[in-house]
């Protein structure tokens, strides 16, 4: 049964193709920034449900799940893509289609991904297809930034003991992430007494006291672990009230991150011990909020997750006929993969400008992606 919906969706790409591109349209023209999945997500639900899907529900964390056979099952493989995009906006994005690209902010990252998975979904559904083992969808939340990972979080909490392998649709072809950037993010907060710039000169500044601390975290050369990657960023720095006011507030947004766990405890030795010595100069009272934390990987069973990785770029070259390699990448994997859990993360499109309001998707492209994905979900039924 499997092989033969394999053969009809193969047989009939064109049209499923047709089917794809007018779902991602309409995923694209519901507005969904991280926490703010609702209305994807009852899109989702709905769209399922029209399809024939039973049990579809959506969870506290506003992920949309469809369980197929998992009731008493603890050998459960999660397919899943994100709903949620980079993109604040709560009004609906602009969409095109010029034949040959599609047009959207977060048209790829992840609508295309997870329009992909539903019409494959929707597929084993109407043949009624059985899983040799409990198979659960998941059009999740929270991916994106400040989302940190809530949606995988809620899942694998709710499922716990009970998932055994998860592929994650996210990103485009060429790669295929089998490693967790995991990484730490801060919100660090500067207040001083400030004051008039000329009557009041001598006083503490809330910049300066930034600025110090930011030029101190640049004076560190990044730890190394083996064949490790890891980076720092001070990404968004704002303050002070006017040009002759000795500025009484400043907020960093920092964050470092690394594939090892072990540079990963160091970046935070790092940081910490800076913290420190900032709050001693006493340059200004200092809070640091995290603002988010995503793991590394932790004692997964790397022949399974090889296995996994060996199987997920055959498929891709196959169909995509482009040449896939592996990378790290911080992604829903990140939280399956920090409780031992093998995950990869699978790219099933072409396209750019990722998290820019310029992303667009290969129409062409979308063909191989269903293809890749059906054969993966598909050969556990
Ligand atoms: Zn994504």
């Amino acid at each position: 049964m499997a092989k033969e919906l394999f053969d009809f969706i193969s047989e009939h790409l064109e049209d499923v193709k047709q089917e794809t591109v007018t779902l991602i349209e309409q995923l694209c023209a519901i507005p969904a920034p991280s926490h703010h999945e609702e209305k994807r997500a009852e899109f989702c639900k709905k769209w399922l449900e029209n399809c024939g899907a039973e049990g579809v529900v959506i969870d506290s964390a506003l992920n949309v799940l469809y369980p197929l056979g998992c009731e008493n099952k603890d050998d459960i493989v999660l397919f899943l893509a994100h709903t949620d995009t980079v993109f604040p906006d709560t009004e609906p994005m602009p969409f095109k289609n010029d034949g040959e690209y599609l047009y959207s902010p977060g048209v790829g990252d992840d609508t295309t991904c997870l329009a992909i998975m539903l019409t494959v979904a929707k597929y084993i559904t109407k043949y009624g297809l059985v899983p040799k083992r409990g198979v659960l969808f998941a059009a999740n939340s929270c991916e994106e930034g400040l989302g940190n990972l809530k949606g995988i979080k809620q899942i694998m909490k709710d499922y716990e003991g009970r998932i055994s392998e998860v592929y994650s649709f996210d990103g485009m072809y060429k790669r295929l992430a089998n490693k967790c950037v995991g990484s730490h993010r801060y919100e660090i907060i500067f207040k001083t007494e400030g004051g008039h710039s000329l009557n009041d000169f001598g006083n503490r500044n809330a910049i300066y006291a930034m600025s110090e601390l930011v030029h101190n975290l640049y004076s560190y050369e990044v730890p190394v672990c083996g064949d490790s990657k890891t980076t720092y960023n001070a990404g968004v720095a704002e303050g002070g009230t006017s040009v002759n006011t000795i500025a009484q507030n400043a907020k960093l947004l920092y964050e470092y991150r690394s594939d090892s766990d072990e540079c990963l405890e160091k970046m935070r030795e790092i940081f910490e011990t800076e913290i420190a010595k900032s709050k001693e100069r006493n340059d200004a009272e200092i809070t640091v909020n995290t603002i988010g934390v995503r793991p590394c990987g932790k004692g997964v069973d790397e022949k399974r997750l090889a296995k996994m990785t060996e199987k997920c770029i055959k498929i891709c070259e196959k169909h995509s006929g482009f040449e896939c390699k592996t990378s790290s990448a911080s992604t829903d994997c990140n939280i399956p993969m920090s409780m031992g859990i093998p995950a990869v993360c699978v790219g099933i499109f072409w396209g750019s400008g990722a998290h820019t309001r310029e992303e667009k998707v290969e129409i062409a492209s979308i063909p191989a992606g269903i293809k890749i994905a059906a054969e993966l979900i598909l050969e556990n039924f």
